[in-house]
This record gives C-alpha cells, sequence and structure tokens, in this order.
C-alpha cells in the first residue's frame, strides 16, 4: 500500500497572475477572494453605502454594485466618496449591463475593477434564418467591438485599474451562438476574443468568469477556459460563480458543486456564491467552502460524529453549546465525539476534543492526549479553562 503524507493533500493551485482590485490582489497565489453584490438601486445613496459596510464587516472583500444608466455611474462617485470619507476604501466593482461606453467609462473614475459581458457587445442584427456567420461578418464584428472597447480599456489600463471579463452561459452573443452554437466552446471564445483585445491595447489587468446556472455547464467552460488559457501562454485569474442558483439548502449546495468542485481542481482566485437571499447571506457559504477546502481558515473547525446508539451524552445539543462558547476563535480544530470507540485517531488531529467518557461523564482531550475527565455539567466550561491554560483563548 502507499501513503501519502498529509501535506500532499493540500490543494495545488493553478499559478495565475496577480490582478490588483484596489488593496485587494486575486491570483498569484494570494488567498481565495470572497466577493458579493448588493441589491440596493446605486441610486440611493445612504442605502448602498450602508449596505457595503455591512458586507465588507462581515468579510466581503470586494463588493460589486450594478450600473444600469449614467445617473447610476454618478451616484456611485458619491457612494465612493462617502466610504472614503466615513470608512474605509472598500474595493468596488461596477456591473455594466450595457455596451453603453459612457456608463463604463464614467464610472472606471470611481470603482476599481470594472466587469463587462461580452455577450452584451452586440453590433449586428438577428439573422433571420439563424444562419452562420462568414468569416468577413465574424471580423468585422469583432473589430467593431474592439473599437467600442478601447476607451474603457486605455482608462482601466492608465489608472491601474481592473476589469472582469463576464461571459454568461444565458447571455452569449448571437455570432457566437450560431458559430460555436450554446456550448462552453461558445462562451470561452467569448471570453479570449475580448482578452485579444485587451492584450492588443497591453492590458492584462483581467480576470475571467464563465458563469452558468446548470453545474456542468459552468464546470466544462471553466475546465476548458483553463486548457485553452494553457496552449496560450495565458495566466488570467478566474471568479467562479453559479449563476441563479437559487435560495436555501439546494442553493448552497449547487454553488458548492460548482465552486467546490473547481477549486479543489486548484482553479479559481475569487468566489461569489449567489443565492436568492439577502447578500449577507453569501458571505458565510463563501467562507465555508474555502475552509471546507483547506484553502482558507477563517473559523473553528469542529470535527463531530454524527451520533449513534453508543453516543453518551445529547451531542447535537453539546455540539451547539461548545460552538456557541468557541466560534469567535480562529485557527483551532474542536472535536466533540459521542464516544472514543475507535480511538482519538478519529478526531483528525483535532486541538481539542469533547468525548463522551461513561455515563454522566466526558473527557478532555489535547490533541490525541487525554487531559481529564469532567461532569458531562462542567464539560463545555473545563474545555474553556483548558484552551485558556494553553493561551490559545480570546474573550469574544
Ligand atoms: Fe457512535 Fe461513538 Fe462513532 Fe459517535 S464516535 S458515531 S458515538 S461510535
Amino acid at each position: 500500500t502507499s501513503s501519502r503524507p498529509l501535506s500532499e493533500t493540500t490543494i495545488v493551485r493553478r499559478k495565475t497572475r496577480p490582478v490588483r482590485v484596489g488593496h485587494v490582489t486575486i491570483g498569484g497565489g494570494h488567498p481565495v477572494v470572497v466577493q458579493s453584490m448588493i441589491n440596493e438601486d446605486t441610486l440611493d445613496v445612504e442605502g448602498s453605502v450602508a449596505a457595503i459596510i455591512r458586507l465588507h464587516k462581515i468579510g466581503c472583500e470586494i463588493v460589486r454594485v450594478t450600473v444600469p444608466s449614467l445617473a447610476h455611474a454618478k451616484a456611485l462617485s458619491e457612494i465612493k466618496q462617502k466610504l472614503v470619507e466615513t470608512y474605509l476604501a472598500v474595493p468596488l466593482a461596477a456591473d455594466v449591463h450595457h455596451n453603453g461606453m459612457k456608463i463604463a467609462l464614467e464610472v472606471a473614475k470611481y470603482v476599481e475593477k470594472v466587469r463587462i459581458n461580452p455577450g452584451l457587445y452586440v453590433f449586428e442584427k438577428p439573422k433571420p434564418n439563424r444562419t452562420e456567420y462568414t468569416h468577413a461578418e465574424f471580423d468585422d464584428i469583432g473589430e467593431k467591438i474592439r473599437e467600442t472597447l478601447e476607451p474603457l480599456v486605455v482608462s482601466l489600463r492608465d489608472q491601474g485599474k481592473a476589469m472582469r471579463i463576464g461571459v454568461n452561459h444565458g447571455s452569449l452573443a448571437e455570432r457566437m451562438l450560431f458559430t460555436y452554437g450554446d456550448t462552453p466552446e461558445g462562451m470561452v471564445e467569448s471570453a479570449l476574443e475580448f482578452i485579444r483585445i485587451c492584450e492588443s491595447l497591453d492590458f492584462r489587468n483581467l480576470v475571467i468568469s464563465l458563469k452558468a446556472s446548470r453545474v456542468p455547464v459552468m464546470l466544462t467552460a471553466y475546465r476548458l477556459m483553463v486548457q485553452r488559457m494553457n496552449e496560450l501562454g495565458m495566466d488570467y485569474p478566474l471568479h467562479l460563480g453559479v449563476t441563479e442558483a437559487g435560495d436555501g439548502e439546494y442553493g448552497r449546495i449547487k454553488s458548492t458543486a460548482g465552486i467546490g468542485t473547481l477549486l479543489a481542481d486548484g482553479i479559481g482566485d475569487t468566489i461569489r456564491v449567489s443565492l436568492t437571499e439577502a447578500p449577507e447571506k453569501e458571505i458565510p457559504v463563501c467562507y465555508s467552502i474555502l475552509q471546507a477546502l483547506g484553502l482558507r481558515k477563517t473559523m473553528v473547525e469542529y470535527v463531530a460524529c454524527p451520533s449513534c446508539g453508543r453516543t453518551l451524552f445529547n451531542l447535537e445539543e453539546v455540539l451547539h453549546k461548545v460552538r456557541e462558547a468557541t466560534k469567535h476563535l480562529t485557527g483551532l480544530d474542536i472535536a466533540v465525539m459521542g464516544c472514543i470507540v475507535n480511538g482519538p485517531g478519529e478526531m483528525a488531529d483535532a486541538d481539542y476534543g469533547y468525548v463522551g467518557k461513561q455515563p454522566g461523564y466526558i473527557s478532555l482531550y489535547r490533541g490525541k492526549e487525554e487531559i481529564k475527565k469532567v461532569p458531562e455539567s462542567q464539560g463545555v466550561e473545563e474545555l474553556i479553562n483548558l484552551i485558556k491554560a494553553d493561551d490559545r483563548w480570546v474573550d469574544p
């Protein structure tokens, strides 16, 4: 049998170039960045500022806002100003949903990153018979896109700001659709076309996304993108997300299936979980995915058995109590086990263990070492005392 040291189970991330977004860096080996988007109307300056601060305080490292009109772009100048004056310079990303360059150019003055959707750069009239585009037609439109995009690219380049080329499966441009079909290939080619325009203007501060609402589609698109970038010698970081994931348990599972699968393969430098819930609900999901994969450790890792007929105490209740008492600590692993049936190894190398010993009593462990047996009623208190004695406690 072959054995593999634990250190070799760490995810090896794809090498990407660092892309600066204000004081945050995406890619280049930096921790995977967590982002989300406020759902306030950007014209509501006070409301937007409050929402941005709320999100940032709970760990949203880049906050996105939508900019559907020039008035919204101008409102962002006020939002940015207020943030700088009253709070801090949270990196902002602006979603520009139109190919209206005026909006993008205006907003590029106030935010650190502009997101554009290549699918919205449409210059052609719909083809009546869904016929394919000739090479000449294809290139001609490509040239128009280039002319339109150039001022924004130059502006972002000269300001040292970033751009996300955010392709969505649901909004591919018609000419891509007819040429490559409604496929991951079409999504990838769409991104590559915009990357080439940026590169020709010596702008490489780019992050790429290829979101879809169906997990297998987004997985294939991102993997194909990585393959194509490798072939082309490109090293742009990727922004991962499953669009329209919905809400509740399934929304979280769907997001995790898509984002987590890619992260486990070393793909992805920033993530957004899109839930049909308050944006604040997205942030813990992001951090949980990253923590579960060992990519970021921002909270206590609880190891707990599922309980069974041998369980010596109410595991659900005790786990809840232990979590409430210790969740503010970071960097610790705490195991809560109903019994020690297969030895302390089952506690997965946790720093501390709370283990059923005999009816009414539990044992506290430091690593694999049993430290003391205490009545169950004092278990949580004694666990805290042990952590304090080791100088690993901080008050909440
Ligand atoms: Fe049951 Fe003990 Fe295993 Fe928990 S650790 S599931 S109580 S055998």
